[in-house]
């Protein structure tokens, strides 16, 4: 499964980094990490974001300029890639 469209809850604990970027104007252009524990208060920890988009993005409100209109991007943890010592080969 792609990490991108697991749930709320797996990418809690995948410790999946999910950033809003303002996209309201080029004077803004504020951009924070969304916590996760508040996203899954709110939308519950079996949403998954790409199924839903626009219903998640409609609910982002910049916190510098108030605009309601932004994008995200979902960030797989840097420890990602080898989750067990590579194997040795012989
Ligand atoms: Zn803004």
């Amino acid at each position: 499964m792609s990490i991108i469209l697991g749930s709320l809850a797996h990418h809690r604990q995948m410790q999946v980094e999910i950033t809003a970027y303002c996209e309201a104007s080029e004077q803004c252009r504020h951009s924070g990490p969304l916590e996760l524990e508040r996203l899954i208060a709110v939308f519950g920890p079996d949403f998954v974001i790409p199924h839903s988009y626009r219903y998640f993005i409609g609910h982002l409100v910049c916190s510098k300029c108030r605009a309601r209109q932004a994008s995200i991007t979902i960030t797989p943890p840097r420890a990602e890639l080898p989750k067990f010592p590579m194997r040795t080969v012989w």
